[in-house]
């Protein structure tokens, strides 16, 4: 389920756009101040922020600059009261994606909202309650953050992407190694029993990891 963060400080706006979020689908976490949107969105994987510029603690700008230095990739939709200021925020400057003008359609918002998490998505792969974000290199099980070492997190990139579907030893090693490979995979079996440790899975009943005899590695997908 993708997950929303909302940073909207005016309960008149928030409540209806969290109500409406909900019904989509969204997983939604509403902040009002700019200190707790920092805190929310390095605390657990977002798909999508929608952020006011009017917050009564710092200037909205700042957080959106804050929020795109932290995550290159995390889609950013700013809602502003002023026109004015539109050049500024979806400028380089403060690296929004989009911008909606108070006051709003709620429908035009969703619509917006809809559009920038199936583009964001393809760059953030979610399977049980593992998510992996492929291009800010970075993986959560649940609310925590791995720590993975970069072959861990090439393998579990590389599985996350095909979950559900064997992945071969040799297309492993040729993806997360190197094509030239001819040696033995051992190494491989090394990291599988690794990652596993990680996730908190064991090899005879794997959660996570299946092994299938003689062909390789299956992310389970649920
Ligand atoms: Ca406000």
């Amino acid at each position: 389920m993708a997950r929303v963060l909302v940073v909207e400080d005016d309960d008149g706006i928030a409540e209806p756009l969290v109500r409406a979020l909900q019904r989509e689908g969204y997983d939604t976490v509403r902040v009002a101040t700019g200190a707790d949107a920092t805190r929310a969105a390095g605390a657990g994987p977002i798909d999508l922020v929608v952020l006011d510029l009017g917050l009564p603690d710092v200037d909205g700008v700042s957080v959106c600059r804050a929020l795109r230095q932290a995550d290159a990739s995390l889609p950013i939709l700013v809602l502003t009261a002023r026109s004015d200021e539109i050049d500024v925020i979806v400028g380089l400057d403060a690296g929004a994606d989009d911008y909606v003008t108070k006051p709003f359609r709620l429908g035009e918002l969703l619509a917006r909202v809809r559009a920038r998490v199936r583009v964001h998505s393809t760059d953030l792969v979610r399977v049980q309650d593992l998510a992996i974000d492929i291009a800010g290199r970075r993986a959560w099980h649940g609310d925590e953050e791995l720590e993975l070492t970069t072959k861990e997190f090439d393998l579990l990139a590389l599985l996350g992407r095909r979950a559900g579907t064997v992945v071969t030893r040799e297309e492993i090693m040729g993806d997360v190694w190197d094509e030239h490979w001819f040696g033995s995979t051992r190494t491989l079996d090394v990291h599988i029993s690794w990652l596993r440790k990680k996730l908190g899975d064991d090899a005879a009943s794997g959660r996570y990891i299946s092994t299938v005899r003689g062909v390789g590695f299956r992310l389970e997908s649920g």
